[in-house]
């Protein structure tokens, strides 16, 4: 997918000449306010080592560039996790067919029972995830759910396994606002050793997954990687952000998104191939909104509380609360996590802390009349 880098780095060989080009590139961007259109130069440069001196620069124009564009608000939403069950081995998650642990789709009732838990709280944006699994969670259930939850939710967004594009419009007309879709690696090999079997073994196919969203014009597209799986993740980040941009120029009418997971500990043995930092994940969400000023950009409560507060005031403009990553797991539930959550605080804990730094929490964005 890069077209350009090889070339970069074969003409800039000598590495005090790649530091020199990065540092003129960053200026220029400092210089301009921003960047008019993304470079994979530009965004190469703002995430590169030598960069991170720049941090608190960059810190100031992402911020700036964030008010701009979204004013002082932050959108909140939950999860809301309809089943565990999966056909799929993930070698890094606690849902993999390989792990004996009990299964559960929710039924209609229990999801009536979480949806009465999160208006409690206040939310009017949901996010509806599943594991992959064609007979358990297939298109009639998401259909069954959406229309379920729409009646209480604004706001109904999903991550469950690729499908078609005839699909993507039946959950459209049904309310789905967003679709969320992560290729998890860009690294072919990494790919092939943490998802050796079920569908998503097939590369290529989740790779066009969002082709197949935008060709069904959802309203928004969300993407990300899993930082961890592969040892590089300037390299997943700088495919991230190509993929992103030849999509954006594709499906010009929807909206977009870029999450920043990175992995947890859950029921198995994975081992994170490389640790980005906070400092690096800050530098990386300062260079995604310097380069794509228009796309939201989300934290989940993977992260720690005092690093969810910085970021912030960094570029994020949505992020999850209150998360729980069981089915059943707001009204009870016994069930395994897909992954363990670091920030516990309740929603009314996170809007307090949002308000606290004079941001806007927004429970709800726009009115679904309007679309
Ligand atoms: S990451 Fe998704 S597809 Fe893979 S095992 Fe977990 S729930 Fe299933």
């Amino acid at each position: 997918m890069i077209t350009n880098k090889a070339k970069y780095y074969q003409q800039h060989e000598n590495i005090s000449s790649l530091i020199d080009l990065h540092e003129k590139y960053i200026e220029n961007i400092l210089l301009n306010n921003g960047t008019n259109s993304f470079s994979e130069y530009d965004f190469t440069s703002l995430i590169s080592k030598e960069s991170s001196i720049n941090l608190e620069k960059l810190v100031q124009l992402s911020q700036k560039i964030t008010k701009e564009r979204f004013g002082s608000t932050i959108q909140i939403f939950a999860p809301l996790y309809l089943s565990n069950e999966c056909q799929n081995i993930c070698t890094y998650c606690g849902f993999s067919l390989s792990n004996k642990i009990p299964r559960k789709t929710l039924t209609d009732n229990e999801i009536l029972q979480e949806i009465e838990v999160l208006k409690s709280f206040g939310f009017d944006a949901v996010l509806l995830v599943t594991g992959e699994h064609d007979k358990r969670v297939g298109i009639d259930y998401l259909i069954n759910a959406v229309q379920i939850v729409k009646q209480h939710f604004s706001q109904v967004s999903i991550e469950v396994q690729p499908l078609e594009t005839d699909d993507y419009i039946k959950l459209k007309n049904a309310g789905v606002y967003s679709v969320l879709v992560y290729q998890e690696t860009y690294n072919k090999n990494v790919y092939k050793q943490t998802h050796p079997k079920g569908k998503k073994a097939n590369f290529e196919y989740r790779l066009a997954t969002p082709d197949r969203i935008g060709a069904a014009e959802m309203y928004k597209i969300g993407l990300g990687v899993l930082f961890g799986l592969s040892d590089d993740w300037r390299t997943e980040a700088i495919e991230l952000a190509n993929h992103l941009s030849q999509l954006q120029k594709k499906y010009w009418q929807s909206k977009f998104s870029i999450s920043f997971p990175r992995l947890r500990p859950f029921e198995g043995e994975f081992e994170p191939k490389a640790h980005l930092s906070e400092k690096e994940l800050l530098q990386l969400i300062c260079a995604f909104r310097i380069c794509f000023p228009d796309v939201e950009l989300s934290l989940s409560t993977r992260e720690r509380p005092a690093f969810r507060d910085i970021a912030i005031e960094c570029g994020i403009t949505s992020m999850s609360a209150g998360s729980k990553t069981e089915p059943g797991g707001y009204s009870n539930s016994e069930a395994l996590k897909q992954f363990e959550i670091h920030d516990e605080r309740t929603p009314q804990q996170i809007a307090a802390m949002i308000q606290s730094k004079n941001y806007e929490v927004v429970w709800k964005d726009w009115d679904s009349v309007l679309i």
